[in-house]
């Protein structure tokens, strides 16, 4: 089994681990980026972005990524492709563990980020970005008088649906439950908003339409009567809840009730010494490229003087 040594480690390719590769390249302290099965993180499922400053004119989320990940290498950041299933946080040296190979280094920067949940349905994958979206902030802008969807029952939920209603003709809120869990304002806001219907006992079972002409409509089925219908839309957005990517830190790192890492106030260092958190895998708040990418130069700075300050 081959093994590496490295000044700093950093898991993951979203806007986080990437900021953080140009960051710590420039340092010249020759970062190793470990990307896993999602080479840019979630922009790479998503089409125009507009809201990531420097791009007047918007920029497909692929191509951004691409051009992070080309930043990074131009100061020296090496890219590859690996899956760490273990790692070993005792002592000066952090060891990371993955099936072909062995990763020792001195500073580990985590950025994982999260995965959004959505419903596994069929054609889900060839209409996501094409009218079926997991960030109402990324796509919402896209879909000005149109019917949208929003799928979820909790404070994301609501606070997408009056988010969305900026754009769309009407926003319906679909829940499968009766009580919402999202939190008494928040539903009180959707509530007295004239744009929003709300759906409740209902669950969507099927989309409609192709990528040539998006997102069409949606099968609905009723969770009482089990009646099913269809509607007319153009986009559906997912507020079901994320799932931080922090499987390998259980029981190593702390984290939240839902698995987010906690950081050190104002800071992105974990309660380890060398091993630092940013992006995603820590935000459940704000879960923007933008924010990912200030948190990931946060981190390359904090190495920084953290390997300065160990010399
Ligand atoms: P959440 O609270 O976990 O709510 C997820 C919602 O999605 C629930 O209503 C759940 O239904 C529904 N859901 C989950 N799986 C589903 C499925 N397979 N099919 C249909 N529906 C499904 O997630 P969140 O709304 O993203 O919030 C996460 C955390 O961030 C919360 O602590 C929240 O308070 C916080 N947050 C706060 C704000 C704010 O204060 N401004 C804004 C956003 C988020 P059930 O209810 O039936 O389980």
């Amino acid at each position: 089994m081959s093994s590496t040594k490295n000044h700093v480690i950093i898991l993951g390719t979203g806007p986080a681990g990437l900021t953080a590769g140009v960051y710590t390249a420039r340092s010249n302290l020759a970062p190793l980026i470990i990307e896993g099965p999602l080479p840019g993180g979630q922009l790479t499922t998503t089409t125009d972005v507009e809201n990531f400053p420097g791009f007047s004119e918007g920029i497909m989320g692929p191509r951004l990524m691409d051009e992070m990940r080309k930043q990074s290498e131009r100061f020296g950041a090496k890219i590859e492709t690996g899956w760490i299933d273990r790692v070993e946080f005792n002592g000066p040296i952090i060891k990371l563990f993955g099936a072909e190979k062995e990763y020792e280094t001195e500073a580990l920067i985590i950025s994982t980020g999260a995965t959004a949940k959505t419903l596994g349905l069929p054609r889900e994958a060839e209409l996501m970005g094409y009218g079926v979206s997991t960030c109402a902030t990324c796509d919402g802008a896209f879909f000005k008088d149109q019917e949208i969807v929003v799928v979820g029952g909790g404070d994301s939920a609501c606070e997408e649906a009056g988010y969305l209603t900026k754009f769309g003709c009407r926003v319906r809120l679909i829940h499968r439950r009766e009580e919402f869990r999202a939190s008494k304002i928040m539903i009180d806001r959707v509530k007295k908003n004239p744009k929003v219907e709300i759906v409740i006992n209902t669950t969507v079972t099927e989309l409609v339409g192709d990528q040539k002409n998006g997102l069409t409509g949606l099968i609905l089925q009723n969770t009482v009567t089990g009646e099913k219908s269809e509607i007319s839309c153009a986009a559906l957005f997912y507020a079901i809840g994320h799932t931080p990517n922090t499987n390998l830190f259980k029981g190593i790192l702390d984290m939240d009730e839902n698995g987010y890492l906690i950081t050190a106030p104002e800071s992105t260092k974990t309660k380890i010494p060398g091993v630092f958190a940013c992006g995603d895998v820590r935000d459940h708040v704000y879960r923007q490229a933008i924010t990912a990418a200030g948190n990931g130069c946060m981190a390359a700075i904090e190495v920084e003087r953290y390997l300065a300050e160990k010399e």
